[in-house]
């Protein structure tokens, strides 16, 4: 159970959305090697090797999927939220793929901030995911893709993706 201080960091946190820290593809940055554990959308267990940037949004090259981004949330040390995305400017589509939120920071925002940066800086763009919908996310796309082009329904990626 969240206590009240970790959420109001992380009602902050979400506030912060649109302040990123930017990491291009094979920007020395250090390395910190990071495992996650849990999270309600089903992240692969175990840990992987990710980015961390000193700052309360980053966004870097995803670890998981090449040529994707992954925008994240920092606090504390933690990773309080993490989705990767991808943009392909030429169809005007765009993926989003297991957004993540450590659970002592969810319902504070942060995913819904996020994606909105997402939104805010990629205009234009139908927003799709890649993976069909969990039956427990389904309310939470429903709420996020209100109002959003595409409403981040389940479609496959163009030709332009990268492969993998
Ligand atoms: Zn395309």
């Amino acid at each position: 159970m969240a206590g009240v201080e970790e959420r109001e960091e992380a009602t902050a946190l979400a506030a912060q959305a649109r302040n990123v820290v930017w990491a291009a593809d094979g920007t020395p940055w250090q390395r910190f090697l990071r495992v996650l554990s849990g999270g309600r959308c089903g992240r692969q267990p175990g840990g992987w090797t990710v980015i961390r940037l000193d700052a309360p949004w980053q966004d870097t090259p995803s670890s998981e999927r090449p040529g994707w981004r992954e925008r994240a949330a920092n606090l504390d040390g933690d990773v309080a939220f993490a989705v990767d995305y991808l943009v392909c400017a030429r169809c005007g589509f765009a993926w989003v793929e297991w957004p993540y939120t450590m659970g002592k920071y969810q319902r504070c925002g942060l995913a819904a901030a996020g994606l909105e940066a997402l939104r805010l800086e990629y205009p234009g763009l139908s927003w799709h995911t890649l993976g069909a919908h969990f039956r427990d996310s389904r309310p939470f796309w429903t709420a996020v893709g209100a109002g959003v082009p595409g409403v981040y329904q389940q479609r496959e990626t163009c030709s332009h993706a990268p492969a993998g």
